[in-house]
């Protein structure tokens, strides 16, 4: 992996989704500067991309449009983080890309088939086979020790118990959770869940990491064995979409998509930010 801070930014100014940017600024928070993206000639088959994509909740009568109509491209390898106030549809829209909750309207393709009429079984092998999902309220199988938690997966995609093994101890290691693995998850703190649930998603490498605030509940030091891992995934060329409320945590990706209402507001890479500014140093420091 490359390892060091500040990273490169990959592709160029006209990006490798083939967007032309214009460098703009998102505030002062430290995120650097972003690049603004408002043509999409679509021209390659993306990873994942979505079209007109729309869901509606109806409850008791009362109708949430809480995704408005959401064109992305994301492409193999890219890290995409995506921001906006609390509300604004980022969880809504990850479920939906992972399958969680079928789409009102519009198109959903990966890896140029199109996914969004597939069923609840059909989503089931996606997510077996490409899609890793690390969900906010963990979801880790509670009759289960955490080494089984991490296994499963791998397992259920046709990895060797020594392989699905070796990658468990990897990622267990990585997160600082070696000794918890023979815990029931019951027994862990949220942040220590939460970690067991970034390892699980992560244990049969897919290709694409669908992320809902993987950092949220964590102290610093854990955040950064969270950004370590992710990005060490992004380095071995696995796609991330991940939501999240830190700008800080935004600036690792290489676009940061904000939503409003339901509706992209803005969609930039993010430029390299030099050496030296602590605000960001601070978090994106990855030494141990
Ligand atoms: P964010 O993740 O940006 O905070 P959400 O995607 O959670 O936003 O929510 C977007 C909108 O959809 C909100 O108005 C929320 O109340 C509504 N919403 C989310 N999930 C449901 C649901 N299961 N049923 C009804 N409304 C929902």
């Amino acid at each position: 992996m490359s390892g060091h801070w500040p990273r490169a930014v990959r592709g160029d100014a006209q990006g490798r989704s083939g967007r032309s940017s214009v460098v703009g600024s998102l505030g002062g928070d430290g995120v650097g500067s972003l690049g603004r993206e408002p043509s999409k000639p679509r021209e390659h088959t993306p990873l994942l991309r979505t079209s007109g994509l729309v869901k509606t909740y109806r409850t008791d009568g009362v109708t949430v449009e809480a995704v408005r109509g959401i064109d992305i491209d994301l492409d193999a390898g890219e890290f995409v983080a995506i921001m906006g106030p609390s509300g604004s549809g980022k969880s809504t829209l990850l479920h939906v890309l992972g399958g969680l909750e079928p789409a009102t309207r519009g198109e959903i393709w990966l890896r140029g088939q199109r996914v969004d009429g597939l069923s609840t079984a059909g989503w089931a092998v996606l997510r077996r086979r490409q899609i890793g999902f690390v969900f906010q309220f963990f979801n880790l199988l509670s009759n289960m020790t955490v080494a089984d938690n991490v296994e499963l997966p791998a397992l259920l995609a046709g990895a060797s118990a020594r392989q699905a093994r070796k990658r468990r101890e990897e990622l267990l290691g990585e997160l600082g959770l070696a000794d918890k693995a023979n815990a029931a998850p019951a027994r862990l703190s949220g942040g220590e869940q939460q970690r067991v649930a970034l390892a699980r998603a992560l244990a049969n490498e897919p290709s694409l990491l669908l992320a809902d605030e993987p950092t949220g509940n964590l102290d610093s030091s854990n955040t950064r064995d969270v950004l370590r891992l992710l990005r060490r995934t992004h380095d071995a060329g696995q796609a991330i979409l991940m939501v999240t409320h830190d700008a800080r945590v935004a600036s690792l990706a290489d676009r940061v998509i904000n939503l409003f209402d339901g509706m992209v507001a803005d969609d930039a890479k993010v430029v390299p930010i030099p050496r030296g500014v602590n605000a960001v140093r601070d978090v994106l420091e990855l030494r141990g």
